[in-house]
């Protein structure tokens, strides 16, 4: 389903009690499932006032899954509360994981095995073809070995999931009990992460009296929004979701999404029924291609930098944020007076990236 140009309407809701009701219901559901306690949660919703004013459409606000705490945080924490007590139910003792070269991923499995007395090895795929020493060895690889992974690299286009399957093979026939996430922790397991930050966030609004319109945020390997479309219809709540996309085109975007979502509905075991029209990805704001910079994505993080402190990265939050900002000011959001970006994390990601910001002044004294 393409997003429409605008959201005309500014849907009247004054059933916040049921809504209460459905997130307590949510929440019985959530608990069947095995979960350990990562992040820091609830996140904080914070109103983005400097750049509200200077956007001048509706009142942004930040929901800060960056400040989720494990290891510099990010979303992917949220999934690894249920991946990780899967792997432990199932006995695991080893994680295996993919990502991208600055995965914000891989660096939050590392922090997760790390705390859970497990061993961890993650693949890198060279998605950039980049040769800088920081895009190789600093940000997000510093730290996935800062916690005492083992990291491995691997050519772009490798088959990441069969390098995974050969190396718990491996590790098996060492007496290993290994257990694979996939990319971005996107299955119906991680999504359940998400299907708890949207009753999270819904009761979180609500007890604050804020009625959100819109939710917007970076998709990528989808699991993040799966989990919110999961979330949201299991609530029936009418907050408008919108996935900025930072590497597929639109329609394979959100096949992918709405086949997760519906994955994430029947693993949680709700009646919710989720329809392609739940489902929104805008994919105008990719650029080049996953993890290169663009010219919209630099604009964005320095003005969020320099008119709210807070820290994008240059490869999902900034590319997000960029889709935010220039939505509003074409005025995609006209009539509606709430919106939430959600974000995502991956400040970790900005030292792998210090020439992309090519700041003046910078080092000239
Ligand atoms: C992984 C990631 C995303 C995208 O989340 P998906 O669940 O993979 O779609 C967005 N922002 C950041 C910072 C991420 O690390």
């Amino acid at each position: 389903m393409a997003a429409p140009d605008t959201l005309a309407k500014h849907h009247e809701r004054d059933a916040s009690d049921l809504e209460v009701s459905r997130c307590k219901h949510l929440a019985i559901q959530l608990a069947k499932f095995p979960r350990v306690a990562l992040g820091h949660l609830p996140t904080p919703l914070e109103p983005m006032d400097r750049l509200s004013e200077l956007l001048g459409g509706p009142r942004l606000w930040v929901k800060r899954d960056d400040c989720t705490g494990l290891s510099s945080g990010g979303n992917k924490t949220r999934k690894l509360e249920y991946l990780m007590a899967d792997a432990r139910a199932k006995g695991a003792d080893t994680i295996i994981t993919q990502g991208a070269t600055q995965s914000n991923h891989a660096r939050q499995t590392a922090a997760a095995a790390a705390k859970l007395r497990m061993g961890c090895h993650i693949l890198l795929e060279d998605r950039t073809g980049s040769s800088d020493p920081s895009y190789i060895m600093s940000g997000n690889v510093l730290l996935d070995r800062l916690h005492g992974a083992t990291v491995s690299k691997r050519g772009g286009g490798t088959d990441m999931t069969a390098e995974m399957e050969a190396l718990a093979a491996t590790l098996s026939d060492d007496g290993k009990k290994p257990y694979i996430i996939p990319g971005g922790g996107s299955n119906p397991i991680g999504a359940l992460g998400y299907v708890n930050c949207a009753r999270e966030l819904v009761e979180q609004a609500n007890g604050m009296g804020l009625h959100i319109d819109a939710l917007v945020h970076a998709t990528g390997s989808s699991g993040t929004q799966a989990g919110l479309v999961a979330g949201l219809t299991a609530i029936q709540s009418d907050i408008h979701l919108l996935g900025i996309g930072v590497r597929a085109p639109q329609e394979k975007q959100e096949g992918m999404v709405f086949d997760l979502a519906q994955r994430t509905v029947s693993h949680l075991g709700t009646t919710a029924e989720v329809t392609p029209s739940h489902v929104r990805a805008n994919c105008d704001y990719v650029g080049a291609g996953y993890g290169v910079p663009t010219d919209g994505m630099v604009s964005a993080l320095k003005l969020l930098a320099e008119t709210e402190g807070l820290l994008f990265d240059p490869v999902y939050s900034g590319k997000g944020l960029d889709g935010l900002i220039d939505l509003t000011r074409k005025g995609y959001f006209d009539g509606v007076s709430d919106v939430v970006f959600l974000h995502t994390g991956g400040s970790a990601a900005l030292f792998g990236y210090p020439e992309t910001f090519n700041l003046p002044g910078y080092m000239a004294h």
